[in-house]
């Protein structure tokens, strides 16, 4: 059967690059695509895929315009262009996200509320993000103004709240700069808490509207715990959590370990993740905030003992200063969670070199429909078989 997702935006928006694919054949794709990346390390388990692979994105942004005719819009852009692809509901998005977004491009004009241009300066609202937790069914809605004056501001917010009673929070960003970052440094809660609280691998974790968190619940859940069966933990083990966005690798981890000391350069997620642990009454996890690379070298000269490293780095993946850290801190294993293969590759041959060996591989698929690859790596150091 083909269950390809035929989606009518397809062409203008790019994000599903696959999504002609049927499901089955993509998975096979991406299992032939992490097999000629990284088979000459190890052989590689078999992808696992999503029973149910759409809705599956918690997270959803859409950025706001005006076509020539006067139109308000709100989507994606157009791939490698400015124009704003109008979309309704899409195949991956969570729908209860989509559906708040078009009520509040519908709603727009009453409050007299016009999308920013970015050229001619005029406008206010550049994106709406939502964010929803699937297990806690808490939802932040974020407006991001281009400057500080929110016309209507508590007007729209009644009129969200009473259409969507389950949104639990409003966050408004003011985001005067020209830049690609959606969210700027600046935030005002109009409604509730601020931020939204998810449950996963039975925990609980605060989601900002500033800081990272996987996308995808369902195979984050499949992608922590391989993580951590790999690492094959122990309550006597050091364990480091490098680019822990909020926390929760380490945090899952800390049940198992004796001590898990986490790394972050986003501010508000190495904040989260601190709560975090308070409120999963987590005694034997600190986080930092700062440069994974820069922190690890700082532990290396201070010869701090490690057992396992856990390291999730961005695409660009990891820097040359990291790994030379962890081969100086020699921890008995590293987990090596990626969402670009091409850099992990890069990664591993280095610490290849220097007395690791890849013992497993396991792709998990994170972003159905798109070209994206994640996968879990275990090293160990060579002399432990
Ligand atoms: N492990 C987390 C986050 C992974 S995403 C999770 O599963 O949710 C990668 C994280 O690396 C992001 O939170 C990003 O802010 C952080 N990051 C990017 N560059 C970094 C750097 N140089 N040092 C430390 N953290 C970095």
């Amino acid at each position: 059967m083909n269950n390809a997702i035929g989606c009518k935006y397809a062409k203008k928006c790019g994000g599903c690059q696959l999504q002609n694919m049927d499901y089955q054949r993509q998975l096979k794709f991406k299992q032939a695509k992490a097999v000629s990346t990284l088979g000459k390390f190890h052989k590689v388990n078999n992808i696992i895929g999503m029973k149910n692979p759409y809705n599956y994105r918690n997270k959803v942004q859409a950025a706001f315009g005006l076509t020539r005719g006067g139109k308000i819009v709100s989507g994606v852009y157009q791939s490698s262009s400015h124009r704003i692809v109008n979309v309704d509901n899409c195949m991956i998005e969570d729908k209860k996200a989509d559906e708040i977004i078009v009520f509040i491009r519908s709603v727009l004009p009453e409050f007299k509320i016009l999308p920013y241009n970015e050229d001619t300066k005029k406008g206010f609202l550049r994106h709406i993000l939502v964010k929803r937790s699937f297990s806690t069914n808490q939802i932040m809605v974020v407006f991001v103004g281009a400057s500080p004056i929110f016309p209507q501001k508590n007007n729209i917010t009644k009129a969200l709240l009473k259409e969507f009673p389950q949104i639990t929070t409003v966050v408004f960003n003011i985001n005067p700069h020209k830049t690609s970052m959606l969210l700027a440094e600046r935030e005002q809660v109009l409604f509730g808490k601020g931020y939204i609280e998810d449950e996963l691998c039975g925990m609980k974790f605060r989601i900002s509207p500033k800081s990272f968190y996987q996308i995808n619940p369902f195979q984050t859940k499949i992608l922590y715990e391989t993580a951590i069966e790999y690492a094959d933990l122990n309550k006597t083990q050091t364990v480091i959590d490098a680019y822990c966005g909020t926390g929760t690798i380490g945090l899952v981890a800390s049940q198992k370990a004796g001590e898990v000391i986490g790394v972050e350069l986003n501010e508000d997620a190495v904040k989260d993740a601190k709560i975090n642990a308070k409120i999963n009454g987590v005694e034997n996890a600190s986080f930092y905030c700062g440069d994974a690379g820069e922190f690890m070298v700082e532990l290396a000269k201070e010869k701090q003992k490690v057992d396992v490293v856990f390291m999730d780095p961005p695409r660009a993946g990891s820097s040359k200063a990291f790994l030379q850290s962890v081969v100086k801190l020699a921890p008995e294993k590293v987990v090596y969670i990626s969402c670009n293969i091409e850099t992990q590759k890069r990664d591993l041959l280095i610490l290849c070199k220097s007395g690791y060996k890849v013992k497993k591989i396991q792709p998990v698929d994170m972003f159905p429909h798109t070209t994206h690859v994640e996968t879990v790596v275990l090293m160990s150091r060579k002399e432990n078989k």
